[in-house]
Order: C-alpha cells, then sequence, then structure tokens
C-alpha cells in the first residue's frame, strides 16, 4: 500500500436546517464524507436535493446549522468573515452556472480579479491572467466584454479566473448547466486538463449523469442525504480508468440499482 493521499476536505454529520415560517427544510441532512487532495468530486443528485447548499457550506458561504466541516485543517463553520474572506482567496476558486463575469470588464480584466485580491502587482498579474486565457483558447479574447462572447467562451474565461491563483480547490456548481452539449464537453474536458496539470481538487455540483464520468468519486444526493459513493480507482491506469468510465457511464445510464456502487454509505 503506497501513501493514502491526504484528506483536503473532511465533513463530518453537516446539517442545514431553513426555518420557513413553522416547517423546517433540512437541505443538508447529516451528511458525511471526504475528499482527498487531487481528487475529481462530483456531487451528483437531482434539482433540489441539496446540492448547491452543501457546495456553499463546503465554501463558507453558508453557515451549517451542524456539523464539522474540515478543509486544509480549518473548521469552516468556526471561521468569522475575515479569515474566511482571506481563507477563500488563498485556496479557493469558484466556477458559476452563470459565469458570474463582470459585465463592465474585458475578458483579461475578469481574469486578473482575483490576483488583485492576491496583491499581485500589475504586470505580473496581466502576464498571468493572459497566459490563462491563451491556456484556455481565448488568446485572441483578452479585450472582450463578456457581451461580447459566447456562452462557452464566457465559461471559458470563467474557468481561467478560477485557476489563475491556483488555487487547491475548486467548487463548480453546474458550470456547463446553460451551454449546449458539445460546448459542455470542451469545457469539462478544459477543467479536468487544469485540475490534473496542477493536482487541483475539484468539486463540482451537477444533475447530469453524464458528467460524472469525469469524476474520480461520484456522491449521489438525495433529499439532503447521501445515497451512495461511488469510486474509480485512480491508479488504474489511464487506460483501464477510461474503460472504467465507460461501462459506468452505461451502467449510469440504464441501471435501476446500484451495480457500480463500491464504497455505499447506509444512514
Ligand atoms: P440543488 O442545488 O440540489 O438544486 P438546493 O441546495 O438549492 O438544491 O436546495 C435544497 C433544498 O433547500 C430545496 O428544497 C430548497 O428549496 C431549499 N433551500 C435552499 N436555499 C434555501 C433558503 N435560502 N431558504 C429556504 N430554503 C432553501
Ligand atoms: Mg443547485
Amino acid at each position: 500500500m503506497g501513501n493514502e493521499p491526504e484528506k483536503i476536505i473532511e465533513l463530518v454529520n453537516v446539517s442545514k436546517i431553513y426555518r420557513m415560517g413553522n416547517e423546517k427544510i433540512y437541505a443538508v441532512d447529516n451528511v458525511s464524507f471526504d475528499i482527498k487532495k487531487g481528487e475529481f468530486c462530483c456531487l451528483l443528485g437531482t434539482s433540489g436535493s441539496g446540492k448547491s447548499t452543501l457546495l456553499n457550506l463546503m465554501a463558507g458561504i453558508e453557515k451549517a446549522t451542524s456539523g464539522k466541516i474540515i478543509i486544509k485543517g480549518k473548521n469552516i463553520p468556526k471561521m468569522n468573515e475575515n479569515s474566511l474572506a482571506r481563507f477563500r482567496q488563498r485556496h479557493l476558486g469558484f466556477v458559476f452556472q452563470a459565469y458570474n463575469l463582470i459585465n463592465s470588464m474585458t475578458a483579461l480584466e475578469n481574469v486578473e480579479f482575483p490576483l488583485v485580491f492576491k496583491r499581485v502587482p500589475g504586470k505580473k498579474r496581466r502576464k498571468l491572467a493572459k497566459e490563462m486565457l491563451v491556456k484556455v483558447g481565448l488568446g485572441s479574447r483578452l479585450a472582450h466584454k463578456p457581451k461580447e462572447m459566447s456562452g462557452g467562451q464566457q465559461q471559458r474565461v470563467g474557468i481561467a479566473r478560477a485557476f489563475v491563483a491556483m488555487p487547491e480547490i475548486v467548487f463548480a456548481d453546474e458550470p456547463t448547466g446553460n451551454l449546449d452539449t458539445k460546448t459542455t464537453i470542451e469545457v469539462m474536458e478544459l477543467i479536468k486538463q487544469m485540475a490534473r496539470d496542477n493536482n487541483q481538487t475539484i468539486v463540482m455540483v451537477t444533475h447530469d449523469r453524464s458528467l460524472a464520468a469525469y469524476a474520480d468519486k461520484i456522491i449521489h444526493i438525495l433529499d439532503g442525504k447521501i445515497q451512495s459513493v461511488e469510486v474509480t480507482d485512480r491508479d488504474a491506469g489511464e487506460d483501464m480508468q477510461e474503460h472504467l468510465k465507460e461501462v459506468s457511464q452505461r451502467l449510469l445510464l440504464d441501471r435501476g440499482g446500484d451495480a457500480v456502487t463500491i464504497n455505499r454509505n447506509a444512514e
């Protein structure tokens, strides 16, 4: 047995309860799992199952009602706003379904933005942002504003912005939700490649089963609870991994039960 990869994210009995008048909504209901450094993890579930809430809890955008969320050794719900903001700038990147670019800024300025917070000097900032935009295939669109680009191009800018500061973890909430099939594949390949190149950890929310084929680990969510966890073996080599992905994709498409569930988290 080799060295176990470091657990970069660990959730222990995490719940988020929303109160609506007299009603309690268990958006996240006593969830525990971990994600290892360099893993591509997918939170998969239907609309309303609690995926975005779970992601927002991990990112510290919302506060858990109970439980521990340890990221890089820090318990996120216990952190104050200032340290959380610094933690986010230092370690986290975000990709959004609606791209969330700043409309008055060019592609280059949007990608520079996270580096401003990190106090990277202007010249270096522009160099890094430009390199990143070249990497995502937008070297000829540096001066374009979001409205002057297609959805796919805007999401490439979004990806460049998420990765430019080399965060160890990138959270993505339905990053291809507004894109057509061909652009979806391009964007997914890009995210996978970026993460692979720098051993970055990806936590991606989706309702689309076919996208889960990109993941090393698939966490199935239903009604705020974990239904099952699927793991594909990273050390199996590229060929085997491709094969496993094909098989799991096929099984996912026509399965009724949990044939590919290796590691089941019984509630
Ligand atoms: P998903 O991202 O899987 O579609 P969400 O995490 O957005 O699901 O929502 C999970 C559940 O929590 C839903 O029933 C939703 O209506 C509820 N919910 C989400 N945010 C709030 C909120 N701010 N106040 C009350 N209920 C919420
Ligand atoms: Mg959502």
